[in-house]
């Protein structure tokens, strides 16, 4: 493909991706295809001779969009969205045509430095404290892992790295409900996955701060060395959100280092107004947030805050003569801010989606995506057919279809047919979650592209679909 061929195929594909986007709602939100339908129609050996970008495309169509599941969809209400915009897709064609690899300052100076304002913005549209340093992670669960290996080595006097974890042995703590990521990161930082402590929650599905000091103290008395505790900001499957504050009070108090997931729910640290939410960050060590999942940036693009940069350099640096540069101690050399060496430019299509959104209108969509929250909870409240699981938090709801007459196993089997209904219908895409043994369904409020009309349309769907099921 030479220059003008690709001036010609990619405005194709723009145009393709246009239509695509605006005609989303023509498609079923969950693909619908069975195991090995995709795989079995694309030959089992690469082509000898190169084939027609027209061949390519035509193959997109008839092959590869049946077997997606739309993200960008407004009737995706599934997991956490996957949420991407417009800026943020030209972004993305930009930073692909650049094809920078941003390992060191030195390999681009604009994208260390535009990273390093990003993450700059952040803290200041976002209220966090000022003494945090920010960096640009893939996902959460390296962010994650991230703060794992800077807290094993800071509680091992940056030991464990060349002798290994030997001497100490490290306890974790999250709640029973946090994301399956802290086990994954716990697992390869070779701290064994016995050493993660599950603490219990209360009614509302949030860690309890006292059965934390509990467990700690029985460690310590067992000669354990409690190392890092995990708080959730947001739980994956209730949205519960750990109590900060306490929960930070007692990693000073038993100098603990202290990681807040934010993943999902840390994109409405943009409203001002939710102070409670702001409320005992100062006290964290290492915080991470997904601007992928809520905040209208492609995936994948994770943004990771640490308190002490020194120890998370101290645990990922590393010096070999090739990538010795003169400006080494001047500038960020991002590579020892974390796992990977080479590093797409993420930071570029941040700096798009805030400057075309600016961050009013992102307060006012996040903030509309909570109201449609609130619309559809009191919905359910008002409904004897249907009752909150949980309590509404910001934009998620966790329901059931409820009857007096029938046990949890009958309404257990009802709802997963509701939910298998609506996804089977291409209607909506939901999920599911237990709470204390009841299925629940799960709902997000927060593509992109969601309006008022989605919203009351789903409501409409599942009232039609659980009165179907019931009888
Ligand atoms: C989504 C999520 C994660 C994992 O995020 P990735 O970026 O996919 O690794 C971790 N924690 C919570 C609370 C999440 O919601």
């Amino acid at each position: 493909m030479n220059h003008e061929e690709f001036r010609k195929n990619a405005h194709a594909a723009v145009d393709w991706v246009a239509d695509y986007l605006q005609q989303i709602e023509k498609y079923p939100v969950k693909s619908q295809v069975a195991p090995k339908d995709i795989y079995d129609q694309i030959p089992p050996s690469p082509p000898g001779s190169g084939e027609p970008f027209e061949a390519l495309m035509s193959d997109l169509d008839s092959i590869i969009m049946p077997g997606i599941t739309h993200w960008q969809h407004p009737h995706f209400h599934a997991y956490f969205p996957g949420n991407s915009s417009y800026p943020s897709v030209i972004a993305e064609i930009l930073t692909a045509g650049i094809g920078a690899q941003c390992m060191v300052w030195e390999t681009s100076p604009a994208a260390a430095e535009l990273e390093e304002r990003m993450m700059e913005w952040f803290k200041e549209m976002m209220g966090l404290p000022t003494d945090w340093h920010g960096v640009i992670q893939d996902t959460a669960s390296t962010a994650t892992l991230t703060a794992l290996l800077t807290a094993r080595e800071w509680k091992t006097d940056f030991q464990s790295n060349t002798k290994g974890v030997t001497e100490r042995k490290l306890r974790i703590y999250c709640s029973t409900e946090t994301h399956s990521s802290a086990e994954k990161a716990v697992k390869i930082a070779g701290l064994g996955s016995e050493n993660l402590v599950k603490i219990p929650v209360d009614g509302e599905m949030s860690m309890v701060p006292a059965a934390l000091q509990k467990a700690i103290e029985a460690d310590m008395a067992m000669g354990y060395t409690p190392c890092m505790v995990i708080s959730a900001m947001g739980t994956t499957g209730t949205l519960a959100f750990d109590p900060t504050k306490q929960i930070g009070e007692i990693c000073r108090q038993y100098n603990i280092w202290f990681h807040v997931d934010a993943a999902y729910a840390g994109s409405a640290l943009v409203l001002p107004e939710l102070e409670w939410l702001r409320e005992g960050l100062e006290l964290a060590d290492s915080f991470v947030f997904n601007p992928h999942k809520w905040l209208f940036t492609n995936f994948d693009c994770s943004a990771y805050f640490v308190k002490d940069k020194e120890a998370l350099i101290k645990t990922f640096e590393i010096l070999p003569e090739y990538l010795k540069t003169k400006t080494r101690g001047q500038v960020n050399d991002y590579r020892d801010w974390g796992i990977q060496l080479g590093r797409r430019f993420r930071a570029l299509k941040l700096w798009f989606v805030i400057r075309t959104y600016g961050v009013d209108h992102l307060r006012s969509t996040i903030r509309t995506h909570i109201g449609y929250g609130a619309w559809l909870a009191n919905q359910i409240e008002k409904d004897s057919h249907f009752e909150l699981l949980t309590p509404q938090k910001l934009n998620m709801v966790v329901f059931r279809y409820s009857a007096s007459d029938k046990s949890t196993e009958e309404l257990n089997t009802i709802n997963e047919s509701i939910l298998t209904q609506i996804n089977q219908s291409g209607k909506a895409y939901i999920t599911h979650t237990k709470v204390n043994g009841m299925y629940g369904i799960r709902v997000v409020l927060g593509q992109t592209r969601l309006e008022k009309n989605h919203v009351k349309n789903l409501w409409g769907l599942l009232v039609k679909t659980s009165d179907e099921s019931s009888h």
